[in-house]
């Protein structure tokens, strides 16, 4: 930590101010100049709230120089993580993971469609929601866990994977057999109660950006979750609200590199929900790739302008299968390859 002091800060002032940070576990290194004094604060203090020094009388300003998130921080595992889910598919490896599916499980029908087409365009992972949070209670809820086993009979038949949401603690452990990897919606992006639970489970996460988080505080929940001793755990960059009401979200492409840099965790660009509008979102996909993320997560539907949530950013299903041809092309100028698509016995 760095506490700059006011130019016309007392010697009380500034001692009581060391004292405070010897008491916390710090070093203090002084330097006087001829106006400001600046104390530098090194070793391994236990907690404490930047916010405390920056309202000491005498203060100036206080930075703190090392991260909160310990173990989602990029130091922790400079090679950076791999997950290993249980078809051999990697997550942060050199390979990008295409996750496609419709934004809700609707039918048996519209999931056993979604999957073939899904691994038909070379994708790994079946995406769908069975609990969905939406903005008004008088909408579709989804269709719980009898939409999780529609889910895995049909990646089943097709060797993908699913990944679906996960609401709130009760529905963890009855979701555990039927899916691969939790997803954390924006909203819950916060519910640190949920984070901690995920923390206990031996399955892998995919935790998304909160609406209006900054990329500390994404970090700061992944930490709930890895100090729990989950450790495959990915994050989402899924757009952010902004001014801007062009697009449904404001993307935030740049918060994919800042995130590879940040932290070890693998990272996913989800450009549906991050504009809102089919159109963008095949050339958002490609930013995503470009931009370094590890994998794609994207909503296709059998026939969007039925879906019964998000048709409208929702690819159709030979879109899906045309921007992973250009995934494809774009992939290996960033040193990446995108994953090939599963061997289908029957297809
Ligand atoms: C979803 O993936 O369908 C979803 C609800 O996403 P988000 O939590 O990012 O809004
Ligand atoms: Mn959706």
């Amino acid at each position: 930590m760095i506490v700059a002091m006011q130019s016309q800060a007392t010697d009380e002032q500034i001692q009581d101010v060391i004292e405070r940070m010897v008491e916390l576990g710090f070093n203090v290194h002084r330097t006087s100049g001829d106006v400001q004094t600046i104390l530098a604060g090194v070793g391994t203090p236990g907690q404490f709230e930047v916010t405390e020094f920056q309202v000491l009388p005498g203060v100036h300003q206080a930075y703190r120089i090392s991260s909160q998130y310990k173990l989602a921080g990029r130091g922790f595992r400079p090679e950076g993580t791999k997950i290993t889910f249980s078809n051999g598919v990697v997550v942060g490896g050199k390979e990008v993971v295409v996750m496609a599916g419709p934004c809700s499980v609707e039918s048996r029908e519209q999931i056993a469609l979604s999957a073939k087409q899904v691994a038909e365009a070379g994708c790994r992972f079946l995406r769908g929601g069975a609990f969905k949070p939406r903005s008004s209670p008088y909408s579709f809820q989804g269709m719980g866990i009898d939409g999780l086993k529609i889910m895995r009979d049909a990646a089943d038949e097709y060797g993908l994977l699913v990944i679906t949401e996960v609401m709130e603690i009760s529905q963890i452990e009855p979701m555990l057999e039927y899916i691969d990897c939790f997803q954390v919606g924006a909203r819950n992006m916060q519910n640190f109660n949920l984070l901690r639970e995920l923390g206990h489970v031996r399955k892998p996460v995919c935790l998304k950006r909160g609406i209006a988080a900054t990329i500390e505080e994404v970090l700061l929940s992944a930490e709930y979750i890895l100090s729990g001793g989950n450790y495959d755990l990915m994050l989402c960059e899924r757009g952010i609200r902004t001014f801007e009401t062009a697009t449904r979200n404001t993307y935030d492409i740049s918060a994919i590199p800042v995130l590879k840099q940040l932290t070890h965790l693998p990272v996913v660009g989800d450009p549906s929900h991050g504009v809102g509008k089919r159109d963008l979102v095949p050339s958002m996909a490609l930013a995503s790739v470009a931009a370094g993320a590890d994998g794609l997560l994207m909503e296709m539907h059998p026939n969007p302008d039925k879906a019964m949530s998000d048709g409208a950013q929702s690819l159709f299903p030979e879109e899906l299968t045309k921007l992973v041809k250009k995934l494809r092309m774009l992939a290996p100028v960033v040193d990446r390859s995108i994953m090939p698509a599963v061997e289908l016995a029957h297809a």
